[in-house]
């Protein structure tokens, strides 16, 4: 998934001259009436990626944001990159890296478990939502099934299972 430094092709933290360069350079290479594309839509991309992170308040806000998607879905931000990425279970010591640039992701085995808990019951809640309290007593076996997929895609697989 593109990220508003991926966009760009850089890597946090960019300074404003980065960025700057790093725009240009899209900039001619995604235009379409520069280069006889159809659409502008990639060049579009990248202007809202400089105007966003050349901006100090719309940066922190666009940061934020994304922190908090990442969250609720139970990955992790890479700093680097900024990629949104699945962190596997590890031990203390051990140190996970994100699978795009290779930089170590900095988190505790607690922070990770905790993010994927609060993932998993945000994910329950819209399902019971979903289906409703009726819904679960008709459809017992498919709510089971389902929550034991949810359970599995966050590693909270219950003991003796
Ligand atoms: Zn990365």
């Amino acid at each position: 998934m593109e990220n508003h430094y991926s966009v760009l092709g850089v890597f946090r933290p960019a300074d404003p001259e980065k960025l700057r360069a790093a725009y240009r350079q899209k900039a001619r290479d995604t235009h379409a009436d520069l280069n006889g594309r159809k659409t502008d839509d990639e060049f579009i991309a990248v202007r809202l990626a400089y105007e966003t992170l050349q901006n100090e308040e719309k940066r922190t806000e666009y940061e934020d944001q994304y922190v908090s998607e990442a969250q609720s879905k139970g990955l992790f931000v890479c700093e680097r990159c900024f990629s949104m990425v699945r962190v596997p279970k590890f031990r203390k010591g051990q140190k996970p890296k994100c699978p795009n640039c290779k930089t170590a992701i900095r988190v505790s085995p607690e922070t990770r478990d905790a993010v994927l808990g609060e993932a998993f019951s945000i994910q329950m809640d819209s399902l019971m939502e979903a289906v409703g309290a009726e819904g679960a007593e008709l459809a017992k076996d498919a709510v089971v099934a389902i929550v034991g997929k949810i359970r599995k895609k966050f590693g909270l697989v219950k003991k003796g299972e």
